[in-house]
């Protein structure tokens, strides 16, 4: 009998939570990764950075396994039908896997879990992904906490030693399933398109946790980790990462306390996902115009930092957090339009998306969250590009035509579409 390691968003083999106690349970252990057709099959671009990503790392993956006598079992399909066959294929005894918070993820494993039970096999979950999850930071009353700052202390007195060791893989490395390695289903295959892109290292330097506080909320500088795609597919393990910003940044610690945060809040309070997590913000009347939607997604509101913002984005799937709150709060307060649908377009085009995060950053943007701003303080973007952008150097850099004179006026004057915000939601909330 083997015991099958399924990798998900977890796609390296040193510190990883699922695969140590595989490789413990005294079994040859295959590595298994579905590509799973339920989520690929919908995706609007076939040219898709996190698909090319994911694709990149199971080859990687493959090519380390081969060099240790085993391989990868990378498949497309539904990821009931691929267990289920690697069931009737191999002699498994037990299949084990890291915890996912999000919604599709917790029904995909409970009904897994359930077909192989039947067959008399062990499924097994691990905390890998986060420091701290679940039940391990609640308030004195036993509750799960909804406002940051209490929990993100709570968090940092819980942070010890043990949440931030490494689990040591590598001396069990000897335990793979010995075996030739299979095909890796191609990007054409899967019916998508390379987009040719490459990443960051998964590495920080000790230089940029230094000097992050101080250079973080400037879009035009390198102040940032740009981090978010390998933690988001596990490519770099959040342990080693936490222990390398504990010694340096308090600051850059503190992102992954809210990391952490927003995981719990989708793990425990699974609503968010599709309503605002204060029920009341559900009724509020946004406008939502086709065209006005249209113009903030190319970047084309007349307000410099948002089109620069929008611009980056799209063309490398990436934005800086400072300007991504001024592009929500933007879309969904001068605009009115519903934040879901800016949810929906960020989950379509950053590579670092990600559920828990993005939802709680757009509910934060819509005042409608955990820990949000409250509704009435609306961003005014021309102050927030004084004032994070001084020399104009990102919006020149995403919006070259823009000088003082020739640009295109906003699309809406912000007095008016303030008020007009604080109005609607007024509205809304006495409902
Ligand atoms: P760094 O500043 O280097 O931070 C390191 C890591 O800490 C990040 O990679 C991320 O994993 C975590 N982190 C930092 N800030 C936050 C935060 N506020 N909430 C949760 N985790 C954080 N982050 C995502 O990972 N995926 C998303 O889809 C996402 N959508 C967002 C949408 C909106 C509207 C807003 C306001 C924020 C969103 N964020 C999201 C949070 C944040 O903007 C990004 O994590 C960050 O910009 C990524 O760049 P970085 O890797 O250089 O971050």
């Amino acid at each position: 009998p083997v015991s099958v390691v399924w990798l998900r968003r977890d796609l390296r083999l040193h510190d990883n939570a699922a695969l140590y106690h595989a490789l413990k349970s005294g079994r040859p252990v295959l590595v298994l990764f579905i590509f799973d057709r339920l989520i690929l099959d919908i995706l609007e671009d076939r040219r898709d950075r996190r698909v090319e990503f994911i694709h990149k790392h199971i080859h990687q993956l493959n090519d380390e396994l081969t060099r240790l006598g085993s391989g990868m079992i990378a498949r497309y399909g539904r990821p009931i039908d691929v267990v289920k066959q690697l069931t009737e294929e191999y002699t498994v005894a037990d299949v084990y896997t890291n915890y996912d918070y999000e919604v599709y993820a917790k029904e995909r494993d409970a009904v897994v879990k359930a077909m192989l039970a039947e067959r008399g096999i062990g499924f097994h979950t691990s905390k890998d992904h986060t420091l701290l999850d679940r039940d391990e930071v609640l308030s004195g009353s036993g509750s799960p906490y909804t406002v940051f700052t209490p929990y993100s202390n709570n968090w940092l007195s819980k942070l010890g030693d043990f949440q931030l060791k490494s689990y040591p893989t590598e001396a069990y490395f000897n335990h793979f399933y010995k075996t030739t390695p299979g095909p890796i289903p191609t990007l054409a295959e899967m019916n998508f398109q390379p987009v040719g892109e490459s990443y960051p290292e998964p590495i920080v330097s000790a230089e940029l946790l230094q000097n992050y506080q101080k250079m973080r909320d400037y879009p035009a500088r390198t102040g940032t980790s740009e981090l978010g795609i390998h933690l988001r597919f596990g490519t770099i393990s959040i342990r080693d990462l936490a222990r390398q910003a504990k010694e340096t940044s308090p600051t850059f610690l503190k992102e992954l306390a809210w990391r952490d945060f927003y995981f719990q809040v989708l793990d425990h309070f699974p609503h968010v996902e599709k309503h605002a997590f204060r029920r009341e913000y559900d009724n509020i009347p946004f406008r939502n115009n086709e065209a006005e939607f249209d113009r903030w997604c190319a970047g084309e509101t007349g307000y410099p930092i948002v089109d620069a913002g929008m611009r980056q984005l799209n063309q490398t799937g990436w934005m800086h957090n400072r300007v991504r709150m001024i592009v929500a709060s933007f879309c969904i307060k001068h605009l009115l339009i519903d934040w879901r649908l800016g949810e929906a377009y960020f989950a379509k085009k950053l590579r670092d998306f990600d559920l828990a995060a993005n939802n709680g950053g757009w509910q934060w943007a819509a005042g409608s969250g955990t820990d949000a701003a409250p509704y009435f303080r609306v961003f005014n973007p021309t102050l927030q590009a004084q004032k994070f952008d001084p020399q104009g150097e990102y919006i020149r850099k995403w919006v070259p035509e823009f000088n003082n004179f020739g640009y295109p006026p906003p699309m809406v004057d912000h007095a008016f579409a303030r008020q007009r915000a604080i109005d609607t939601y007024k509205r809304g909330l006495a409902k």
